[in-house]
């Protein structure tokens, strides 16, 4: 039976790795750079309004906010950043929570990665990828806020971050919390990685 999403709630945040749950069962994590559609790609998914909340001060969390669907599975959010103005020891701090995050959680099967489709591959998303790539974890690129495009230019920008991202294990989705494009797609994928 497909994981049913709307089963998720909310479980804790956690600013650091010994406030995480036992390392126990399976995780998927979302990423983004802040304001890329991270938290309403959560939402959209889950089917759960209001379960990730959609930011209006983007930048401020550097907290680990984890979601159970049931006993032993989890969605992840990562926290983001991205804007000018963040201090750089919190890029920092931010950093170095992210690459323990990866390098100590075995339970992690795949990694969702939200980016704004008409601002693909920032410097924020490339560090997720070269945390991936060593892993062999598997990522979905999810190029959100396609509602804004053209779907020949959205298809266009697809073609483009794939080609960029040919070798590595990643995935590449057209996807949209407004229209819904892609929702279903990326409810496949994670359930595969949770159940597999
Ligand atoms: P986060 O900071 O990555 O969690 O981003 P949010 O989910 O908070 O979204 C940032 C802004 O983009 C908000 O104003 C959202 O309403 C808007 N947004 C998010 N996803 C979409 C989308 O698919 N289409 C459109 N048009 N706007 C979106």
């Amino acid at each position: 039976m497909p994981t049913d999403f709307r089963h998720t709630r909310f479980l804790k945040s956690a600013a650091e790795l010994t406030d995480l749950p036992p390392n126990a069962g399976r995780e998927v994590a979302f990423a983004g750079r802040s304001n890329a559609g991270k938290s309403s790609a959560l939402n959209a998914i889950t089917g759960v309004n209001g379960l990730a909340r959609v930011s209006k001060t983007p930048g401020r969390t550097q907290l680990i906010n984890l979601f159970v669907l049931d006993a032993d599975r989890r969605l992840v959010d990562l926290p983001g950043y991205g804007y000018a103005k963040v201090p750089a020891a919190v890029r920092e701090q931010w950093g170095r929570l992210m690459e323990d995050y990866f390098q100590y959680r075995q339970v992690l099967a795949g990694l969702v990665l939200v980016m704004d489709i008409r601002h693909p591959l920032t410097e924020f998303d490339q560090r997720m990828l070269a945390w991936c790539g060593p892993l062999g974890l598997p990522v979905l690129v999810l190029l959100t806020k396609a509602d804004k495009l053209t779907r020949n230019h959205a298809n266009q920008a697809r073609q483009a971050v794939s080609r960029q991202l040919a070798d590595l294990p990643v995935q590449v989705e057209v996807f949209s919390a407004v229209s819904g494009q892609g929702v279903d797609v990326a409810r496949e994928v994670i359930d595969g990685w949770l159940t597999a």
